[in-house]
């Protein structure tokens, strides 16, 4: 088998390396992690604003509930007032009993109002709130829409360079035959990123282990570039 041939072996496990690399980063690219820790950000907010909403629905029912009953005390404050000075009441026991209502019900307004005053200020409260909310959550989009531009970007790139690199593969492969081929898939199951290794004396540059002196002795009889196996891992080895 010629020389040059086996010497593609090692262009060949090059691309095969650096297609590795380049899935891997595709899988691992920083924007993609980053992505989806504001997409975390972005599912706690939205569920805040939700949350946030329906409180202020709350405080505002009891708003309306309020004002109602404020509503009916004025009205009830003017029929008392109104029958107090008609001059229909004829004894001081009535009088007493319409004096004590009013009495009551202007206690009642007073409770109300300070209660009213307090939603108010609930409500103020509630709507920033949900105003700064809607705010950070405007800020989360857009950095959704530039993460994703950013990932489609580098993703496209690196699928670029995935095409170029199995491009040079196809043609390192052309040159080799089905046998080396063949059998240098299979080591690759077993050794994905050094299927491969040039003879370098007796430590193999794969296993990193010492061959016997007949197996070195053995190796350097072959023709440079010849094929063979190291005895320790298996890892195919180049004269
Ligand atoms: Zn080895």
């Amino acid at each position: 088998m010629p020389g040059d041939a086996v010497e593609q072996l090692f262009g060949l496990q090059g691309e095969d390396a650096l297609l590795a690399q380049l899935e891997h980063q595709i899988n691992t690219l920083p924007e993609r992690e980053k992505l989806s820790s504001v997409l975390e950000t972005k599912s706690v907010t939205e569920d805040l604003i939700f949350v946030k909403q329906a409180e202020s629905v709350e405080i505002r029912k009891n708003e309306k509930r309020l004002e109602l009953e404020l509503s009916s005390i004025e009205t009830r404050l003017k029929e008392v007032d109104e029958k107090l000075y008609s001059g229909v009441i004829t004894t001081e026991k009535e009088a007493k009993s319409l004096q004590d209502e009013i009495g009551h019900l202007k206690d009642r307004q007073d409770t109300l109002e300070s209660e009213l005053l307090e939603i108010l200020s609930q409500i103020e409260d509630s709507t920033t709130t949900i105003n700064e909310l809607s705010s950070e959550l405007e800020v989360i989009n857009k950095d959704i829409q530039v993460l994703e531009g950013a990932i489609k970007r580098n993703e496209n790139e690196l699928r670029q360079k995935i095409l170029e690199a199995k491009d040079r593969r196809g043609e390192t492969v052309k040159v080799l035959t089905d046998e080396i081929l063949k059998s240098y898939e299979a080591h690759r199951e077993h050794f994905p990123s050094d299927a491969v290794v040039r003879f370098n004396g007796p430590t193999c540059n794969g296993c990193h282990l010492t061959m016997s002196a007949m197996e070195t002795d053995r190796i350097k009889g072959l023709e440079v570039g010849a094929l063979t196996e190291c005895s320790e891992c298996g890892r195919l080895v180049v004269r």
